[in-house]
């Protein structure tokens, strides 16, 4: 069950009502047992891009968090996704455009190979 500043659990088909118009910020999305199968980001509509990826059947509940910049939105992604390991995520986090984020995460592959330059 996803702890910290996350707000949840809700139900994926109420995220437009939920989540501020055109936010930035990570979400989590879960199946009625509260595992956590998937973690993502929107950099200019959250609340939109919850509805979209969650709309599944699989997705019973959403948590999510508002971002105030690119960079925070991709420290916080990265960081729920390496905290919760989504089986859904087929890979590590991408940078976003307009960021210069590196993975926060101690560690981590994606932030060695971004700093040596491959
Ligand atoms: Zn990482």
């Amino acid at each position: 069950m996803p702890q910290s500043r996350l707000e949840g659990p809700y139900s994926p088909f109420l995220a437009k009502w939920i989540v501020r118009p055109r936010s930035a910020g990570v979400f989590v999305l879960a199946n009625a047992a509260g595992e956590v199968l998937y973690v993502g980001a929107s950099g200019y509509d959250l609340g939109n891009r919850i509805e979209q990826m969650g709309a599944p059947a699989r997705y019973a509940r959403f948590y999510f968090e508002y971002a105030g910049s690119r960079d925070e939105v991709y420290r916080q992604e990265c960081n729920y996704y390496h905290r919760f390991n989504p089986p859904d995520n087929r890979s590590h986090p991408a940078v976003p455009a307009g960021s210069r984020g590196v993975c926060p995460v101690e560690g981590c592959p994606s932030s060695l190979s971004w700093l040596s330059g491959n």
